[in-house]
């Protein structure tokens, strides 16, 4: 099966950052065979499918480095009572789900996905296993993480923490069972990694054995880290040293890691990291509502190589870069770095590179497979195109894509999702969402919730 992009501008995303005009990609099963100027390209492979993309531009698929789709009932909803969230529920909507609402819930969250570009994606969830089949159909290239830790749940509500054998068996037997069952299905389409969730909430033990566990198996692993003020405050309260020292400790540091947000982190956490070459997912989106901001040109100085990801309550991967860009000029007051070249590689290359498929995807070369997306670009907020990178980071809508491909295979062709029933998961994503959020306040009637729900859906 051979399928050549015609006619198109190409933001190659190779580290020269090379952008190709009138040019084309020619896809020959689920690899990229050829990149070059079109009629080149149609004279070496005369065969296949021609797609013509004038007006168009061909990015690399983006790759989202810390995500939990389920999250996505919560939308509208938990981005504005801070974290962890001022709403005092005793249990989560998510928790509350049944296995089939967590199947539509995440399909809603991967359709998103898809829409705003995205080709790869790492989920992070308690029994993730529990949709992987729903995911593994969206055609998606998957990361999926089962959540864990080994904290008594019952004495953390009263503000101790104690940590337990059983919990930290449990939890490594779950990852071990996800492994087993799908790290390199469908010929490496879906792999996992290993999450435990956070500093405060780990203990050593546990921390030392994901360590070993990733080093014997060829895993990444991943872990919430200085998310929240509650959680330095916690780490230094009960290991007198801050999270990433404490991480340290722990021997968990090292460049299989991903360590999503880094929002709190101090000059020596920074060079500690930058050290020992940890991954960092850039979560600008959710930080931003979070009114917090990671120090993202320290940790890339230091060494971090920098990735992205949505996180919560959102998928849209553009608005990532956009938040990215945006961000971390206010931050530092600097009113030209980054670049939106800097951020597209993030979301690009750089999460590839961390989560350990940088020879694999992250850039339109042959060789490498061929996960991309077509933004139309004669469109009122994209013209001109002079400066296509730049345009579509600062200007551009998931509804200007397209086309998405995953390995050669389209999942959005002519602006149609092919891999999902678009209206009916929309409509059901709907219901379910109105449905738990209607169960959780009527459960607790005695918590404050300043939200005034709708009788019912929209849809
Ligand atoms: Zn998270």
């Amino acid at each position: 099966m051979v399928t050549i992009l015609s006619n198109a501008t190409l933001v190659t995303g190779d580290e020269g950052r090379t952008i190709l005009y009138d040019s084309a990609v020619a896809v020959r099963d689920k690899l990229i065979a050829a990149v070059g100027p079109t009629e080149e390209i149609q004279a070496q492979v005369p065969e296949g499918e021609v797609v013509d993309c004038r007006g168009k531009a061909v990015f690399p698929g983006l790759i989202n480095c810390h995500t939990h789709l389920l999250a996505t009932a919560d939308r509208g909803i938990l981005e504005d009572f801070g974290f962890p969230t001022s709403l005092r529920f005793p249990e989560s909507t998510r928790s509350m789900l049944s296995t089939e609402e967590r199947q539509v819930i995440a399909t809603l969250g991967a359709l998103e996905a898809i829409r705003s570009g995205t080709t790869t994606l790492l989920e992070i969830a308690d029994h993730v296993g529990e949709f992987a089949e729903s995911l593994a159909h969206t055609g998606l290239r998957l990361v999926l993480a089962d959540n864990f830790n080994d904290v008594n749940p019952d004495r953390l509500r009263l503000g101790a923490f104690e940590f337990e054998a059983h919990r930290r068996e449990e939890g490594l037997r779950r990852s071990a069972e996800l492994v087993e069952k799908w790290h390199g299905r469908d010929d490496d389409q879906v792999t996992c990694f290993l999450a435990p969730h956070a500093p405060e909430l780990c203990s050593p033990d546990l921390l030392r054995e994901v360590r070993d566990m990733a080093e014997a198996r060829d895993l990444g692993y991943t872990i919430h880290l200085s998310q929240s003020r509650l959680e330095v405050e916690a780490v230094m309260r009960t290991r007198g040293v801050d999270p990433t020292h404490y991480l340290f400790a722990s021997d968990f540091l090292g460049p299989r890691l991903v360590a999503a947000h880094c929002r709190y982190v101090t000059p020596a956490e920074v060079s500690l990291l930058g050290s020992h070459n940890v991954g960092i997912s850039n979560n600008a989106a959710i930080a931003a509502r979070r009114g917090a901001a990671a120090p993202i040109r320290e940790l890339q100085a230091a060494g971090c190589p920098i990735g992205m990801g949505s996180d919560n309550m959102a998928e849209d991967m553009v608005e990532v870069m956009r938040a990215g860009l945006l961000h971390e000029r206010v931050r530092r007051n600097d009113e030209m770095w980054p670049q939106p070249e800097d951020v597209l590689e993030w979301a690009t290359l750089g999460g590839a590179q961390i989560l350990g498929m940088g020879q694999k995807v992250g850039s339109l070369q042959a060789g490498k497979e061929a996960d991309l997306f077509i933004v139309d670009t004669f469109k009122a907020h994209l013209v001109p195109t002079l400066r296509i990178v730049s345009g579509f980071v600062h200007n551009g809508q998931p509804a200007d894509i397209s086309g998405v491909m995953v390995r050669g295979q389209w999942l959005l062709k002519d602006g149609k999702t092919l891999t999902i029933d678009e209206e009916d998961t929309i409509r059901r994503a709907e219901k379910i969402s109105h449905g738990v959020w209607g169960r959780l306040v009527a459960k607790y009637p005695n918590v404050p919730f300043p939200v005034k729900l709708p009788p019912g859906p929209a849809h």
